[in-house]
């Protein structure tokens, strides 16, 4: 089975409501589709969203990168040899996150496909189904709690709440939904490093103090500044999780020798793929740390990818895939599918997706 070319082309999904956070608006999700045909004719898909403001990564930066460096540096490769493939895909060039996962997604695919192996199994088989919580757009409190209550009727067990645009509004929001959904749905935040330390710091013990029961607290503070994530983590109670920090496995390595969080967050689009996904996995269970497996404003193909990785591996006990569940329509068939607060992996080999309306 070797690898003979790569198509691209975009697949625009509106989502149900807006999704607002932070860093940004986003009304329709928009993936860049790679697709891999192999010389005995299978089919290998991948997809990238585009996140300028988060991995830098737009489609037209994703297309060059594939079409013009990584695609012809792993074209004719057996997909058997998919370590030589991966480490391909990432020594390619740098940075392009993204378009990398993309690729190695097909490729991951495609090797499942060979095997008669669904992607979980592939990974550990650790389980068939996940819970994932659904993610509450940053709005006026008002509309934060109707969105929760909503979220918990539909049968979410856990909501992630957007803030960090105005963290003395933030501590109005959380209480204001904490009472409204009373005390047995778990409650996250992402703060998308909207805080400065000492804000976060305030903040957190504000809700500490208030007892609003925060399971755990994401990326308060900005990104590149890890040595302030670990003065948040050190000096409030509740668990910190590094996500815009954590891109690849050397950024963890840097969080764990630091002991920054107390979590981690994985994404393809950040990791690069599966591949280096796993890898942070495997640094994470070493070290004791728990892993959420997250994901960006993304379409099912990426969603099946990364609750595979999830389902297959114990280090990952969180999950925040929703993406696929704000979506109005499903283009894509085959893959994972929702029931409530679940996501069930399919039992057919490698993602399961048998065709894209496009
Ligand atoms: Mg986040």
């Amino acid at each position: 089975m070797k690898i003979e070319k790569i198509d691209l082309s975009i697949l625009s999904i509106p989502l149900k409501t807006p999704f607002i956070t932070a860093l940004r608006r986003v009304d329709t999700a928009r993936d860049l589709i790679v697709k891999i045909t192999t010389d005995d004719g299978h089919t290998g898909y991948g997809s990238a969203p585009a996140t300028v403001v988060i991995t830098g990564d737009s489609h037209e930066s994703e297309a060059a990168a594939i079409n013009n460096i990584i695609g012809p540096a792993i074209i004719g490769m057996d997909i058997d040899d998919r370590a030589a493939i991966l480490s391909r895909i990432q020594s390619s060039m740098v940075h392009n996150s993204s378009a990398k996962a993309a690729v190695d997604i097909a490729v991951h695919d495609l090797f499942g496909q060979r095997y008669g192996l669904p992607l979980y199994r592939f990974f550990g088989g650790a389980r068939k189904r996940i819970v994932s919580d659904l993610t509450i757009s940053i709005n006026e409190p008002a509309v934060m709690v109707a969105d929760a209550l909503k979220a918990v009727r539909a049968g979410y067990t856990n909501v992630k709440l957007k803030v960090g645009i105005d963290a003395a509004l933030d501590l109005q929001r959380v209480t204001a939904i904490r009472k409204a959904i009373g005390p047995h749905i778990s409650i996250r935040l992402d703060a998308n490093q909207g805080w400065t330390v000492k804000e976060a710091i305030r903040t957190i013990h504000a809700m500490e103090d208030a007892d609003l029961a925060i399971e755990l607290i994401e990326q308060p503070v900005p990104a590149w500044d890890m040595e302030g994530l670990q003065q948040v983590t050190d000096s409030v109670d509740t668990d910190i999780m590094a996500d815009e920090s954590a891109f690849s496995p050397r950024d963890v390595f840097r969080l764990l020798s630091l002991r920054a969080c107390d979590l981690l967050n994985i994404k393809l689009m950040k990791a690069g793929g599966l591949g280096p996904a796993s890898q942070i996995a495997a640094m994470a269970e070493a070290c004791g740390i728990r892993c959420m497996m997250g994901c960006m404003i993304e379409s099912k193909i990426g969603i099946t990818a990364a609750a595979s990785l999830a389902a297959g591996t114990p280090a990952i006990t969180i999950n925040d895939l929703d993406a696929a569940d704000l979506m109005a329509s499903d283009p894509v068939h085959g893959g994972i599918h929702y029931e409530k607060n679940e996501i069930v992996l399919p039992d057919a080999p490698g993602l399961g997706i048998t065709a894209i309306e496009e």
